[in-house]
């Protein structure tokens, strides 16, 4: 038996998202860089693709920019601060290592980085205004939460820039790590006027090595290099056009039917999260959190209980999971918003996918019983 519970971590490839990366590699295969027929053919499907993808995510194509994932998309937003006069840069304490990993670069370089709890999960406005200075120049949190699916408050949270901007006469970037939310909640970029975000393709079937910047105003964004001047210039390298198909079409299949899959799946969450409260588990994701991730404590070291997972078949995860070399960042996710240790180090992640079925739950519940 295999019940799949990691889709956080990757979820498997669609046979649409194969298919367009197989079409698109066998007919359009030219480097839209080049300026002849083929090349020429090249450009045309990368335009189209990109207003597909645009209109799926409600934004306009130039403000989209295809990159290799969205650990590369927030490495070239923190790493164009290297160019600027340092200054204050301010991240929540819940942050992917994608993000974490550039506030000690950037000390190194002179800034001053400032961390914000996420008391219960979330990031506190309040304590954001408290740590606004007239030098921040970029606010830093996530969406949703990968380890806990904790939704944070990103409207409020700009708004309290926004206000503190008008004190300060000038513009703060704030950035918004958006990969569990794409296709998973009502997230609506444009609205939430954030100036920059980062998506995924493998976390909703599409392939790995594929992802997204979001820049609203890209015409003020200098990446450290534009190297081949792809991308208009934000983002060297030729475009990985058979992905970017995929991406589309995997899109294609997560977009149109959001809420009415976010109402599904909250159902099956909520019946694994009954199970789990029942069988004496102690529940970790707060109420407002998304639909596809359930983080829970069981009575064991995480690493020992995904394992009796696994030898029957369950595979979710302990922490994060999104890479083993990240070892303990679920951990400390989870004490950076409050939990206590012991919880912590038992923490296990459930996460479904829109394809997850009332059967798969029925078995995942069986089994959770089995293992209590
Ligand atoms: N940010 C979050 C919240 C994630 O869950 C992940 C998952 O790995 C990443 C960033 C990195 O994404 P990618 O694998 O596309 O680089």
């Amino acid at each position: 038996m295999n019940l799949y519970f990691d889709n956080a971590a990757t979820t498997k490839l669609s046979e649409r998202a194969l298919q367009a990366y197989i079409d698109t590699s066998s007919l359009v295969w030219g480097n839209p860089s080049s300026v002849h027929k083929l090349g020429l053919e090249a450009k045309k499907k990368l335009q189209e693709e990109r207003e597909k993808i645009a209109k799926l995510m409600g934004t306009s194509p130039s403000r989209l920019f295809f990159t290799s994932g969205a650990t590369e998309s927030i490495a070239s937003v923190f790493s164009s601060l290297l160019f600027t006069t340092p200054g204050r840069i301010i991240i929540s304490r819940i942050e992917h290592e994608a993000v974490a990993s550039w506030l000690p670069v950037l000390k190194q370089h002179g800034w001053d980085a400032v961390t914000l709890k996420a008391k219960g999960g979330f990031v506190s406005p309040d304590e954001l205004r408290e740590n606004l200075t007239p030098d921040t120049k970029l606010v830093a949190v996530m969406a949703v939460n990968n380890v806990t699916g904790a939704i944070e408050p990103i409207e409020e949270l700009v708004q309290t820039v926004r206000e503190f901007e008008r004190t300060i006469k000038r513009h703060i970037f704030f950035f918004s790590d958006s990969v569990q939310a794409l296709g998973k909640i009502d997230y609506d970029i444009t609205a939430l006027d954030i100036d920059g975000a980062s998506f995924s393709g493998h976390k909703i079937n599409g392939p790995r090595g594929i992802g997204m910047l979001y820049l609203k105003q890209p015409s003020s964004f200098r990446p450290l290099a534009p190297a081949g001047g792809q991308e208009s210039g934000k983002r060297g390298g030729t475009e990985n056009l058979p992905a970017i198909s995929a991406l589309r079409a995997a899109l294609e299949e997560w977009m149109p039917d959001m809420k009415e899959n976010s109402a599904r799946i909250s159902a099956l969450k909520a019946r694994i999260t009954d199970t789990l409260q029942d069988e004496g588990f102690e529940i970790i994701s707060p109420e407002h959190s998304s639909p596809y991730i359930i983080s829970f404590a069981s009575a064991l070291p995480s690493e020992v209980y995904t394992r009796m997972l696994s030898d029957k078949g369950v595979y979710v995860s302990s922490g994060s999971a999104c890479s083993n070399n990240a070892k303990g960042e679920g951990e400390k996710i989870l004490l950076g918003m409050g939990v206590r240790p012991e919880k912590a180090r038992n923490a296990v992640r459930i996460s479904l996918s829109k394809d997850t079925t009332e059967e798969d739950v029925e078995a995942l519940i069986q089994i959770l019983r089995e293992t209590r």
